[in-house]
């Protein structure tokens, strides 16, 4: 309007920001009313070995189904649930009912079921009893540690060593795997990982995008690959949307992906199906 064009350009700017700061008002209000009232989901998204296709775990990925904004990303909610301090509570939902759900999937298969992979945010972490709370949530629901991996963040790393380290060895003595989530995003001083003895390395999607257009990247991902299986840590690549990236990621050495290629996110129910009836994953290459 008229109006508008002739305000000075810091108020225009003032009044989107305030609007903002609004909305995450709301947003952060109506998240804490979300968790009492049940609102929230757990979807599980398949990780799956490359050779054979064969879906060996599942990531938790939360749902937030709003009921004006349609769903909301975690990548909205989950930050501003880190603010808060509401993640702590939320987190201990997630962990609840992804460990619970996968000790059910172990009573639809005879073998060995697949594990089940929860996103732990750093608050989350470092809060006193977190490490008491998995073996908890490990022993009420009769879940092997070894069918839960927890994914922590690089910037976890940064924080005070020496509790961190000791946290993660006790899980790790327990038979809990702990795998760095987005592995190369962050601030990445390798120097963690002679330190800090983890599992597994989920590499981020960011170099699985480029791994097929360029030949630097690819080369990135090859070293990085070498280096994962000098220190015996496995490597998830996150993100896999095509057949090329797939090729030339088992090609590479990577032994485990995920992405829209194998299967986007999973419902519960639909998750539990693929649980029961591996052969009809559809990807047997
Ligand atoms: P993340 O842990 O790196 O999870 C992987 C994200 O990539 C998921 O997004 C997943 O849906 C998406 N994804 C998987 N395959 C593909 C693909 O082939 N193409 C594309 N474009 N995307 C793919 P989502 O579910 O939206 O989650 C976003 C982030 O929110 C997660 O990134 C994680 O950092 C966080 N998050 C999700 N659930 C939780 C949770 O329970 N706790 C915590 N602390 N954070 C969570
Ligand atoms: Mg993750
Ligand atoms: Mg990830
Ligand atoms: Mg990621």
């Amino acid at each position: 309007s008229a109006r508008s064009a002739g305000e000075p350009r810091w108020r225009r700017y003032d009044a989107a920001l305030h609007a903002q700061v609004i909305d995450e008002m709301q947003l952060r209000t109506e998240l804490s009313r979300a968790l009492a009232d049940d609102a929230f989901r757990l979807n599980y998204q398949p990780i799956v070995e490359m050779d054979s296709g064969r879906t060996v775990g599942f990531e938790a990925l939360l749902r937030w189904p709003h009921p004006t904004r349609g769903m909301v990303s975690p990548a909205v909610f989950v930050p501003l649930a880190e603010e808060s301090g509401l993640i702590v509570e939320l987190g201990a939902w997630v962990l609840h009912t992804a460990v619970h759900e996968a000790a059910s999937w172990a009573r639809l298969v005879p073998g060995v079921a697949p594990y089940v992979s929860v996103n732990v945010s750093v608050r989350q972490f470092l809060t006193p009893g977190f490490v008491a709370r998995v073996h908890d949530e490990l022993a009420s629901s009769g879940l092997p540690a070894e069918r839960l991996t927890l994914e922590i963040t690089e910037s976890l790393l940064l924080g005070d060593q020496d509790q961190i380290q000791a946290d993660i060895t006790r899980l790790r003595a327990g038979g809990i795997k702990v795998s760095i989530d987005d592995f190369g995003t962050g601030y990445s001083s390798l120097s963690y990982l002679h330190r800090v003895p983890v599992d597994t390395l989920k590499l981020d999607k960011s170099f699985v995008d480029t791994i097929t257009t360029s030949a630097r990247q690819h080369d990135l991902v090859r070293g990085i690959l070498r280096m994962a299986a000098t220190l015996s840590l496995s490597v998830v690549a996150e993100g896999i949307e095509t057949e090329d990236e797939h090729r030339m990621l088992a090609a590479a050495g990577c032994a485990f992906g995920q992405g829209f290629l194998f299967a986007r996110p999973l419902t519960d129910v639909d998750a539990r199906a693929r649980v029961a009836a591996p052969a009809s994953d559809g990807r047997v290459s």
